[in-house]
């Protein structure tokens, strides 16, 4: 069974990072060193504002955009 990622942002300088739902250890902001997610044994306790949820799910999908695209 597949985790969702969230999109977490950071309480102490609003950057937005992206943490795996289950995340086994302590992920710390990027830009500051701020902790954003603490393993609880399941999903993880998050410690900024959730803004997004994350499906897990390639990429490939969107093709809605591709119109006419052709070699000339
Ligand atoms: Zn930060």
């Amino acid at each position: 069974m597949a985790g969702n990622f969230y999109k977490v942002q950071c309480p102490d300088c609003d950057n937005e990072q992206t943490v795996f739902g289950k995340a086994a250890t302590e992920v710390a902001c990027a830009v500051c060193g701020a902790t954003l997610a603490r393993p609880t044994g399941g999903d993880a306790e998050f410690e900024g504002e959730v803004i997004e949820t994350v499906e897990r799910r390639s990429a490939s999908s969107r093709t809605d955009s591709d119109e006419t695209v052709e070699a000339q």
